[in-house]
Parts: C-alpha cells; structure tokens; sequence
C-alpha cells in the first residue's frame, strides 16, 4: 500500500503507484485542458506531485513541451540566479565486492587494476585538486568492509580537511559511498561531511536485483531505505540520482520524485539534490546492452520537469555529459557541475589521465579553467562557495534561505567572493579578465545596500590576499 510517510521501501516507492501514475499519464498524453492545468499549477513554483508531473513527462503536445522548457529555465533562473557551484570528484579506492552489472569495478572483473589510495596520496590528491581551485569535493568508492571500511573513510574525510597548500584548502566534502548504517552516518555527520550522496541507479525491484546480482548492494530494501537511515544519523543533506538508461525512464523519474516525497513528508525536508547521470562505456561495459538508453531530448524534457517539481533541490551534471549537453541542461535547471574530473583512482596526480582504473569515460574533458571560462562567457558565475554546511545552514534551514528570497543577498555574494578568490589565485590571464569584470558587474545585482558596501570592500581585501569571507 502507497504510503510516503512510511519508512519502508516498498511502501514510499509503492510498484503500483508507479504503474497507476504511469497509466494516469498514457491516458492524457494528449489532455489539453488537465496538462495546462497542471502547468498553471508548476507556475506557482510550489513543485508538482509525482503523478500530474508523469502526465506532463508523456504530454505529446508540442506547445505545452515548449511551455515546459520555458517554465523550468524560469524557475531556475528565479531560485538560483545565474550561479553554478563547482565541484570535483575524488575516487577512493576502486576495491568493491559488488557485482553491479553497469560498473567495471564489479568483483567479478579480474582485469582492472585495483588501487586504494593511502593517506599520503590523497594528500597528493588533493593538492592537485587545490591546485586548480577546487573547494568542493565528493569523495567516491567502491563497497568493500576489509579494503574499503567505514574508519578508511573517516581517516580520509580528515586528511582531506586538514591539507593546507598555498591559499588552497577542501572546505566540503560530500560523500557517495555505498548505503549504511545508522551508526556509521553518524560518524560521517560528525566527519563534518557535506551531502550524502546515494544513487538509486533504478527503482524497479526486479530489475534492481537483476542488475545487483550479487553482494550487499543486492538488497533493495537496504538501498532505498539508505536516506531514511542518513537523516536518523543526522545528516539533513542528501543526494538522489538514478543512473539514467537502466530501467525505463518513466518509472524512474516517477519513482525519483516518489523518494524525494517521502523524504519530506518523513523528515521535512526533501533532498538536498538530485543528480543526472547516464550509463557511460568503461572497462568491461558496453552501455548498449542496457536498451533503456535516453536521447539528448527526453533527458532534457526530463531535467526540465525535475527542475518544476522540486524546485528546491539543487540537481547536479557530471562531466559524463558533453559540454554541449552540459550547456542545455544548465538553462534548464542544473544548478551543479564538476569539473576537470577524473574518475580513476589517484587520477589527479598523474600529468596524463590514466584510465586503467577509470570507472567510466568522461566527455568533457575539458580543464577547470576551460570550464570556469566557458560559464563566465555563457553569463554564469562558477561559484566555490562552501557557506551553507559550514554556517549550519543544512535541511530545512537551508530551505528556509530559499524560501525567504535572501539568496541574493546571501549565495550571490559568496559565489562572487569565492570567484574572485579564484580569479586571484588559480585563473588564466584570459578567464580573470572575464571573471573579474562579471564580478564587478554582479555586484551590483546585490539588493541590500549594506551588503553590497560588504562585499565590495571584502573583494578589495581579497585582492591583499585575504581569504574565505562568507555570509
Ligand atoms: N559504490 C557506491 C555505491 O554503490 O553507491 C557509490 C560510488 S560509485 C563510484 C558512483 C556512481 O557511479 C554509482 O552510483 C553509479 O550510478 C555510477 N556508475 C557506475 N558505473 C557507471 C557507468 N558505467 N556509467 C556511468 N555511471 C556509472
């Protein structure tokens, strides 16, 4: 029975609601009046709920998909402004005793080099990552309770933090490790961890045991009860995702906003954010196998309705996109993207990006610079501000800053005032020029006057080498 207050899986992520919500959609593709209702609805920027954003997923109405687009580029616009955080990924350890059926680390795959990185490495890491200015990590690993344990984990999240190099220093370190206990997101919220980031990968049953045949990761339940168990260890911000191309697209973006309402009606507060990937080739993987693969269009259709149903969750594109995908969905709603990435462990040291232990093949591979350079061209302000967590501006009280129509006065300047910090210590000649006059410029979209007076005179002291000022 569908109950999103639930704490069991299979009960907030009901098989027949999903199905109900699915033929509920097949059956007003082509409802003009119902699908302009719910878009009038979607333009109260209140979110829609799962089953009237399903319909507008099938609508077959070519102005109305028209209409949706818009709406989301709106609603972006309107909630994040023209600000993109910034992050890297930072891979761990590659060691797992899964047998995930799209990931080459699966156990079963005896010809990819296994590498755990000590502490001394993620130190060398982690400087190559400061080095291009990064701030933000998400740290990424295989699950293996001897190779990979909690305490591994924890030992890195400290290392990471305590590297000073030059002005650089990791100020959040979010984290996508395999689901847990109770006890051990605990420890991760008292590592002073930022978001917890778990992917799904998909939310049908059968085919969730089918493409985990073997290992911990096999238990569903386990998995999509994992957020539930990270807010009860006290972590308030977590990440959703389903890896796109596994299981048919319909049930999925359902299903995704089937969690993220459980999520508040459980807790209060929804996820932090979602995450967009796709199933990319690598190692031992040939991504057309799994025949659910979705064109450049629908993922886009797709990005858009996330960005009108929850219009408060950050959502997030990795470099497995392109930069001309990652340029589509960024005005469609993605709010988050990495740059620069590697995806092999101890990636980051190398001159050359090494792919013998790469999870999958990135398609931007294009520099930080190149990337921060590009936003800037495109109006955007790459942002590495770090604030919220490390204010304590997490769960609902970060929602509350949303909500409150302060972001201006508040995200706007610490994505300017981490720019500029950027600008003076890692930019090309080329991006700081770009950079520094849309700083400038920005700054007059700041609205509180005494804020602005702030954040003038804090980018003069950041020009004398002054560093981290945060509202
Ligand atoms: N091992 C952890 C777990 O099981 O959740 C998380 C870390 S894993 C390194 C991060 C994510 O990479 C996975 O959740 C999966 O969605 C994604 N991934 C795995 N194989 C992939 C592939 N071939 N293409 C794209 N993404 C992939």
């Amino acid at each position: 029975m569908y109950d999103p207050k639930s704490k069991k899986a299979e009960e907030f992520i009901d098989h027949d609601e999903v199905m109900a919500s699915l033929k509920f959609a097949e059956e007003n593709k082509h409802n003009e009046k119902l699908l302009r209702e719910i878009l009038e609805r979607a333009k109260l920027r209140k979110g829609l709920p799962h089953r009237e954003a399903t319909a507008l997923l099938e609508c077959e109405i070519d102005e109305i998909n028209e209409e949706i687009l818009k709406l989301a580029g709106q609603i972006k616009r309107d909630f994040y402004g023209n600000r993109i955080v910034m992050f890297a990924p930072l891979y761990l350890s590659n060691y797992c005793v899964n047998g995930c059926l799209y990931c080459p680390y699966h156990l079963k795959n005896k010809h990819i080099k296994r590498k755990k990185l000590s502490q001394e490495e993620i130190k060398n890491e982690v400087i190559a990552l400061m080095d291009m200015g990064h701030k933000r990590l998400a740290i990424e690993a295989g699950e293996d309770p001897v190779n990979n344990p909690i305490e591994y984990i924890l030992e890195s999240i400290k290392t990471i933090y305590s590297v000073k190099h030059k002005n650089g220093e990791i100020r959040r370190v979010n984290v996508n490790i395999a689901a847990t206990t109770v006890e051990n997101y605990k420890k991760l919220k008292e590592a002073g961890i930022g978001t917890y980031i778990l992917f799904q990968e998909t939310y049908h049953k059968e085919s969730y045991e089918r493409l985990h045949p073997t290992g911990p990761k096999h238990n569903y339940a386990y998995h999509t009860e994992a957020m539930d168990r990270a807010m009860e260890g006290g972590i308030d911000d977590v990440g959703l995702g389903v890896l796109f191309g596994l299981e048919l697209y319909r049930y999925e973006f359902a299903a995704l906003l089937m969690h993220a309402e459980h999520l508040e009606a459980a807790f209060g507060v929804g996820p932090h954010t979602i995450s967009m990937p796709r199933v990319k080739r690598a190692d031992d993987i040939d991504p057309d196998v799994f025949d659910n693969g979705i064109s450049d269009e629908l993922f886009a259709k797709i990005c858009a309705l996330i960005r009108i149903s929850v219009p408060y969750t950050g959502m997030i594109i990795s470099t497995r996109e392109s930069q001309a995908v990652r340029e589509r969905l960024l005005a469609l709603g993605v709010s988050q993207i990495s740059g620069a990435s590697r995806t092999s462990v101890g990636g980051y040291s190398e001159e050359e990006r090494p792919h013998d232990t790469e999870q999958f093949d990135v398609s931007d591979t294009r520099t930080l610079d190149e990337v921060v350079g590009w936003l800037v061209k495109l109006g955007y302000i790459p942002s590495f501000c770090t604030a919220c967590y490390r204010e304590g501006r997490t769960g609902d009280r970060f929602m509350k800053l949303l909500k409150s129509n302060q972001i201006q006065n508040c995200c706007h300047p610490n994505a300017l005032m981490t720019l500029k910090e950027y600008t003076e210590d890692y930019a090309s000649p080329e991006t700081k020029a770009i950079a520094d006059k849309l700083i400038l410029d920005e700054t007059k979209n700041v609205p509180n006057e005494n804020v602005r007076r702030i954040v003038l005179d804090n980018l003069k002291k950041i020009e004398s080498g002054a560093r981290d000022f945060r509202f």
